[in-house]
Formats: structure tokens, sequence, C-alpha cells
């Protein structure tokens, strides 16, 4: 056996190097512990606690709690009485929740392609998709790069629309020195188990408004004019009004008691996040692969996502083949991800064709997500980059004979 063929034939690494792998410590455990010590599991002064130490890190007015980022979009697209006949524009390259939420409250989404490079939205595309029903639009910071936010917010203005912001990836980042949370109508994120901050399952809503925040809060709660924690503590009046029907959308103190020491790391994380970015960076260079689009000064990247685009185009290899290479030698990766437009059920909806997003379909057909994690040890980062480098390096060049002829 040839050297060569050794290396190729050894797997990485003994364990699988599972995607997205949350960071919990043994603060998380001692306070989850003493949440349940304290008798109080429901939504109370942990929450309270979150959404206050959030509110202040984002520098948004207000900050409200709620079961994810799912139910923060949808709450804050019912709080700006988008509905029935309604239209809101948004970016096919993104997580089903961002455009279910659209159809949940009874209007339409209107996707916009994304720029080949930041995979966000591009601005340049929104203004031909308003019409007359155009009531907002919902931006991604995608990966955790904030979207191009002094266009998105000029069009807004200038046709009179809402901004609502998916920034579910975007925890931390920051747009000409205001963090994400702080710039359009309404935020929301989200503390899904792969996220920056976790809480197993949470969202969080930041605004500026008073009226979207206390509603959004009603409506998180049943409707009810007093939380269960201020009618059942001793201060409290055990009286409520239901003042409007809501839901059962808010977050709990058992989730909270996870987020506040994650959101106290979430700064230190973002050094650790980066530095792996810079490795993976610098290790995939030379490799036929798009690496991330530069990070421009002006911006901070909150580092959720690291994805590389496979050239394709350039070698004889696919993406899915790649991750099927990845898992062979134990690491995971994800696919974030492939265009609305391409799913089912947005498909057949809308009748879309591949080609209608063009650039959402070349991302969609080339992206992979490598493990990233603040959790990551320098040998699992060694052991990703390895693998990568093995499988891409043995791959043919397209047109090889052409070119050599
Ligand atoms: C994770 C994610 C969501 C959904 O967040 P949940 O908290 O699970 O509801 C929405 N949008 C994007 C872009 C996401 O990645």
């Amino acid at each position: 056996m040839k050297s060569e063929d050794i290396i190729e034939n050894r797997s990485a690494r003994e364990k699988f190097l599972v995607f997205g792998k949350p960071e919990l410590l043994q603060e998380e455990i001692d306070e989850v512990i003493a949440t349940l010590e304290s008798g109080w599991i429901g939504t109370g002064p942990r929450v309270e606690k979150f959404e206050e130490n959030f509110r202040r890190y984002v520098g948004a007015q207000y900050a409200v709690a709620v079961s994810s980022c799912t139910a923060a979009m949808y709450l804050s697209l019912l709080e700006l009485g988008i509905g029935s006949g309604d239209e809101v524009i948004t970016s096919p390259f993104t997580f089903a929740a961002t455009a279910n939420v659209v159809i949940h409250v009874g209007a339409k989404p209107v996707f916009v392609d994304i720029d080949r490079s930041t995979q966000n939205i591009d601005p340049a595309l929104i203004e031909k998709a308003i019409t007359p029903n155009t009531r907002a639009i919902l931006p991604i910071h995608y990966a955790g790069r904030p979207c191009d936010m002094d266009s998105i917010l000029a069009i807004a203005r200038q046709h009179g629309l809402f901004v609502v912001e998916d920034a579910a990836h975007a925890i931390g980042a920051e747009y000409k020195g205001r963090k994400v949370g702080t710039l359009g109508d309404i935020t929301a994120f989200s503390f899904y188990a792969t996220k920056n901050v976790v809480t197993g399952e949470g969202g969080m809503v930041t605004t500026d408004k008073p009226s979207y925040a206390d509603n959004i809060r009603l409506k998180s709660m049943h409707g009810l004019s007093n939380s269960a924690w201020k009618r059942i503590s001793k201060t409290g009046s055990p009286q409520y009004e239901v003042v409007l029907p809501g839901f059962s959308f808010n977050m709990t103190d058992l989730e909270a008691a996870i987020g506040l020491p994650q959101l106290a790391r979430l700064e230190s994380n973002l050094v650790r996040r980066e530095a792996i970015w810079l490795a993976y960076d610098e290790a995939f260079r030379d490799l036929p692969v798009f690496i991330p689009a530069p990070i421009p000064a002006n911006i901070r990247h909150a580092r959720h996502l690291y994805t590389l685009l496979v050239d394709t185009d350039l070698v004889d290899i696919k993406r899915d083949e790649v991750i099927l290479a990845l898992a062979e030698e134990n690491i995971g990766t994800g696919v974030n991800f492939i265009s609305l437009h391409l799913q089912p059920y947005y498909r057949d909806a809308y009748n879309f064709l591949p080609d209608d997003f063009p650039n959402a379909l070349f991302a969609s057909e080339r992206t992979l997500s490598l493990p990233f994690s603040s959790a990551l040890s320098d040998g699992d980062v060694e052991d990703v980059i390895a693998a990568l480098r093995r499988i891409l390096g043995r791959v043919r060049l397209k047109n090889r004979i052409h070119t050599a002829n």
C-alpha cells in the first residue's frame, strides 16, 4: 500500500463530531438545579432577569422573551397588523420559519434573491418586488452577517414599510456600531439548541416601541392582563382579565436558567468563534471552495455558521458527496439552506421554478456548514481541516483534458 492510500483510508476521528454542538457548562447545570429547587419553573424572575440582561446587551429599549424565534416573528407580524391580502418581502435562502410565519398571519411571502457573495437579501432587487400590498421587509442576517441595513431601512422608509428582522443567527452582530436588535422596527432572536446562545427552545423580541413590547408580551401569555408570577407571588393580585385572545408563547424560568450563563459567556465565546473562523479561512483558501465573503470593518459578524460553497463548476464533486465523505471521516455537517423556493410546499404553492432565484439556487446546490461552535477543541478544528483538505485534495479538476489540449 502506498503512503497516500494509508492517509486517505484513515478515518480522522474516533468519535463523530456533531454539527452545531452547544457549549453547556456547570454554570447552566447549577442554575437549572437552583430553578428546580426554587419551586418556580414557569415564567418568573429568571425570565425577567434574562430579558433585562438581553435588553442591556443589545441596547434596545425593550426585550420580551418568548418560546421561539418563530413565535417572536409571528407575534411581531401580528402586532404590526399584517394579515390577509398583505405581502412581506423576505429572502428564500433561510430556514422555513421565516416564511412560514408570514403564511400563518394570512399574508403572502414574496421572495427576493440573495447576493451571491454574502448570501443576504440583495437590496438592489427589493424595490422591484414592492407592490401596493407590501407591508414589511423581513430580512435574515444569514450566518450572522448583518444585512445591508442602510439600504433596507431607506427602501422601507421611502415606501412606508415595516422592517422585522430574523436575527436567529445574529446575536451580537453589529452594523455600523449598532447591535442587531436596535435597527429595524422589531427584531426576533432564537435560542434553539444549535444557536450561539441556547435555552433548548426559546426566542426574544427586541424593539424600541413600548406598545409593541407590551402587546407582544400580552399576546405571548394568553392575553392576560397579569402574568402568573405577578398573580401568585405574595405582593401580586390573583385577579386577571383576558384583554385579547393570546397564545402560550412565553418562555419559562427553566429555559431562562440556561440562557443566563449562556448570555454572560456570549462575548468570550465570540472570540473563540472568531479564532476558529480564521483558522478555517486560512486552511481552505486554496481549496476549490468559496470561503465566506470578507467582513468589512463597519460590521461585526456574529459568527453563527461557517459555510462554504463547494466550487462544483471547478471540480468534479457534488456538495452531497463532500457531506458523505466528511461523514465517513466522522465529521458532521449542516446544509443552511436549501432555498425555500425549491422546497415542495413553496415550490408548488407559488409555482416557483429553480431559476426564479438564481443566486439562492446557486448557493443551495453548493453550501456546506462545517462544525462550528465554541465547544470545539483545537483537535476538533484540526480534524475538520484535515478531513476537508484530504477530501478536496483528491478530487479532479473538471475539463482537465480540454485545458491540456
Ligand atoms: C433557527 C432559525 C429560526 C427558528 O428559530 P426557532 O427559535 O427554532 O423558532 C428562524 N430563522 C432562522 C434563520 C433560523 O436559523
